[in-house]
């Protein structure tokens, strides 16, 4: 049995943020109530013609400088054509040669590897509407308010290896996206999905083997289980001397399985050919110049800045450059408050607990950038252990506020007061006088069931640093 190496490339498509769609002016949104948002255009009527959205082409194009793509100066748009309910003009817009963008590259790390991948290249295309198949009925519903929805497809070159390097990937994409403000990358909502390619071959072989397409993932968690999937599947076909043939697969997430659609027999004949509806797309020398010019802070770039002048690990620094709107927070509170470590354990720790808990995104959350600050303070100055600063966080997090008035309001202070403190050492001391007894014989691990005691005692406000130091003084 041969050892096989894995195969994957991935085309990821990305609804950009535009106000209107992408040859129409109809408002590009979600959560409409159905068909909504449509016009002649989006909805294909014969005759109607369409103008370019030039929101979409900068969009298109920024994110091409952000992966180091050539921008083309001269793209075209081809009719793909196929038939399905929610695709009313019978074709889907979208590019063939030359796309807007080409040869580009994303830099990952997996496993503290750094590996760059290959972009082939970026397109512009317009979004299908959706069908609905209602439950309990055989009726099913168009809804057209997505056709026409801008959207960019990045092909990558298959130049990835695992299941973890494809979601690195795609974790990748998604933070560009989002730092370039194109895209919400809301992938529950449809905005970021990809479509991933692939293959198995033996390991050391420089030929590919025969690619299968798994469509339409819609979640990190589901490209991760669909791909490792497919790779068993493959590996198990050839086990059994079965041939693989090349074909599109459907990812089941509730029994995690692919599942075959159609094979390349049935593959579709797409007829592409330039829409003689719509001119070349043009961008100019200088629009180009300026967007470059316009581009933020990348997450590659602001992960370097993070670990060199706020002194972060590198895991620290991942996860807080990932998202932007996090970076952005973090900077802000590190702004009033000068302990990077402190903040990024704090967010870390607290902040991305509630986040992942409650499903809030950060604009959503009550605690500002100030009260996060505020609390990295008190927890230096003394004022509260760090224990209690998670007691808090629930609420600071749901309400926002001052973290320092809510620990006055309540008394929460922490005890540094030593006469205090030592009193109530005393007493643990002499409640235990087992545990003290082998304590002094050299079990010095009971020095925590002290603390434990004490923090009991004062209802967790003992000054920790205090209470171990008098702790020894009584026990030694
Ligand atoms: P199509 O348009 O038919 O999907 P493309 O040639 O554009 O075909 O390839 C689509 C994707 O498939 C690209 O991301 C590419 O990297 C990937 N790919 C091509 N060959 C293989 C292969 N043998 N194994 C895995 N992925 C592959
Ligand atoms: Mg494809
Ligand atoms: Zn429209």
């Amino acid at each position: 049995m041969p050892s096989y190496e894995a195969v994957i490339g991935l085309e990821v498509h990305a609804q950009l943020s535009t106000e209107s769609k992408m040859f129409c002016s109809c408002a590009n949104k979600f959560g409409s109530e159905p068909n909504e948002n449509v016009c002649e255009i989006c909805s294909g009527m014969p005759g109607a013609l369409p103008v370019t959205n030039k929101k979409a082409v900068e969009y298109a194009a920024r994110m091409g400088m952000a992966i180091g793509c050539t921008v083309n100066e001269y793209s075209v748009f081809s009719r793909k054509s196929y038939f399905y309910p929610d695709l009313p003009a019978g074709f889907q817009t979208s590019q063939l040669d030359p796309p807007i963008c080409e040869h580009g590259h994303l830099d990952i790390r997996v496993n503290g590897k750094n590996k760059r991948i290959g972009v082939t290249r970026i397109h512009m295309e317009d979004d299908a509407g959706k069908n609905i198949h209602s439950s309990g009925s055989n009726v099913s519903f168009v809804d057209l308010n997505r056709a026409g929805t801008p959207l960019i497809e990045i092909v990558s070159e298959p130049d990835l290896r695992s299941a973890e390097e494809a979601v690195a990937y795609l974790r990748g994409l998604r933070s560009i996206l989002l730092y370039l403000g194109i895209c919400d990358g809301n992938m529950e909502e449809g905005s970021l999905r990809c479509d991933a390619n692939v293959s198995i071959r033996p390991q050391g072989s420089e030929k590919f083997g025969t690619r299968v397409e798994i469509k339409n993932l819609n979640s990190f968690r589901n490209v991760q289980r669909a791909i490792e999937y497919e790779i068993g599947r493959q590996k198990d076909c050839l086990a059994e001397g079965e041939a693989l043939f090349q074909e599109t697969r459907l990812y089941d997430s509730v029994k995690n399985v692919t599942l075959g659609m159609r094979s390349k027999e049935e593959a579709h004949d797409y007829r592409y050919f330039p829409n003689p509806d719509l001119p070349p797309v043009i961008v100019n020398k200088e629009d180009l110049a300026r967007w470059r010019g316009e581009l933020p802070e990348l997450p590659a770039a602001r992960h370097a800045r993070f670990m060199a002048e706020h002194g972060l690990s590198v895991q620290d620094a991942d996860l807080l450059t990932a998202e932007k709107d996090l970076a952005d927070f973090f900077e802000a509170a590190l702004a009033q408050y000068k302990n990077a470590k402190r903040i990024a354990n704090l967010m870390q720790g607290e902040l991305l607990r509630e986040l992942n808990a409650s499903g809030k995104s950060l604009a959503d959350a009550g605690i500002s950038p100030e009260g996060m600050a505020e609390l990295a303070r008190i927890i230096d100055e003394g004022l509260i252990s760090v224990k209690i600063a998670q007691d808090l966080f629930g609420e600071l997090f749901e309400k926002g506020g001052s973290p320092e008035q809510m620990v006055r309001e309540r008394g929460l202070a922490q005890v540094s007061d030593s006469g205090e403190l030592e009193k109530a050492v005393a007493e643990a001391v002499a409640e235990n006088p087992t545990e003290a007894a082998e304590y002094k014989a050299g079990k010095t691990k009971l020095l925590s069931f002290f603390v434990g005691q004490i923090m009991r005692k004062t209802k967790g406000k003992a000054n920790p640093a205090l209470v171990n130091q008098l702790l020894k003084k009584h026990l030694g």
